[in-house]
């Protein structure tokens, strides 16, 4: 066994697995590195970053910045 298994990584926004070629990106926050899936959740997490990092559930801060989202567009 020569190669090391990579963490199972999932994605801060959504959950996703987010190993490998599956991860988009990797964004660092106050020393902490949060896997990302998809353009997308980079753009959620980049609205929010210190929520994300305060450990708050991704789902109620996506939520949150989607109705928040949709009040902008009216
Ligand atoms: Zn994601």
């Amino acid at each position: 066994m020569a190669d090391q298994p990579e963490a199972t990584e999932t994605c801060a926004v959504c959950g996703n697995v987010a190993t490998g070629g599956r991860r988009f990106s990797r964004l660092y926050h106050q020393g902490k590195a949060f896997p990302l899936c998809c353009p997308m959740c980079i753009d959620v997490f980049q609205r929010a970053p210190d929520r994300f990092a305060r450990g708050e559930h991704p789902q109620t801060i996506t939520a949150e910045l989607i109705e928040q989202l949709k009040w902008q567009s009216d």
